[in-house]
């Protein structure tokens, strides 16, 4: 799965899942745009891959604003010349349940999680229909597929991304570009380390393959969707989840 001579952006890769997918497009040989709502997040991130003899960029970015994402491509632009591989990973949460849950926590969420990924497609399809070619990654969510309580904002924002991921799928396929979206399960990253014991211990329980899952379990489906094998997929929801929802 070479992707040398590729080049991939990569948004919220200071940390987590996003960091992994970064450092594994970049193994294979992506220069890879790392972008996070930090500089120094993304400089870490972009100095491992620079370290590993990678070529990088590290980008201070909120997708939400769509200046800063032009911004973001233009630079991409200027560095590289071109954009083959976008992964739209950038996502919060701000949970509550709903009776309680402010405006404002549901117009972050939706703006970042949702709004971001539009923004960053539309920048990149200009670049990638030209070319003729595209693979677009929306990292989505498994609660985007089966609800869940205390989190309406985020599972609407994670069940839109995969509405997007297909209509944008059957816009641009005949343009070889492809789009798909992945639904992690639970993963271990700073997004759920603050569950208490109990809380990890009732999540276990319902994965069938009995453990939280790893960044590096969702860069592999990543990396398996941008490679030159998965071309004749698009449109597709790709489940990492230990078998929790099927
Ligand atoms: P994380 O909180 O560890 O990292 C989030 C990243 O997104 C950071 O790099 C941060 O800088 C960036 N980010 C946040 N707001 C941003 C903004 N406005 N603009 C640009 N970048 C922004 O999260 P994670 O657990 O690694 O999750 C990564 C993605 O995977 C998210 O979309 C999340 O919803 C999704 N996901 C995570 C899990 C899980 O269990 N951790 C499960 C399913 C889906």
């Amino acid at each position: 799965m070479s992707l040398n001579g590729q080049v991939a952006l990569v948004t919220g890769a200071s940390r987590g899942i996003g960091r992994a997918i970064a450092l594994r497009l970049a193994a294979q040989g992506a220069a890879v745009v790392v972008t996070a709502t930090s500089l120094e997040g993304a400089q870490n991130t972009a100095g491992e891959i620079a370290a590993a003899g990678g070529k990088s960029l590290a980008v201070k970015v909120d997708v939400s604003q769509v200046a800063e994402v032009e911004n973001l491509f233009k630079e991409a632009l200027a560095a590289f010349g071109k954009i083959d591989i976008l992964v739209n990973n950038a996502g919060i949460t701000k949970d509550g349940l709903l009776l309680r849950m402010k405006e404002s926590d549901w117009d972050q969420v939706l703006d970042v999680n949702l709004k971001g990924a539009f923004n960053c497609i539309k920048e990149a399809a200009k670049v990638m229909t030209k070319a003729r070619y595209g693979r677009i990654v929306n990292v989505s969510s498994v609660v985007g597929e089966m609800g869940n309580p205390g989190q309406a904002n985020y599972c609407a924002s994670k069940a839109g991304l995969i509405g997007l991921t297909k209509s944008v799928a059957k816009e641009l396929a005949r343009r070889n570009v492809t789009v798909n979206a992945v639904t992690p399960g639970f993963i271990e990253t700073d997004m759920t380390a603050e569950l208490g014991d109990k809380a990890r211990e009732a999540l276990q329980d319902q994965i069938p393959m009995g453990r939280l899952g790893s960044g590096d379990d969702i860069a592999a489906a990543v990396l398996f969707l941008v490679s030159d094998g998965a071309g004749y997929i698009t449109g597709h929801v790709l489940s990492v989840n230990g078998g929790m929802y099927m």
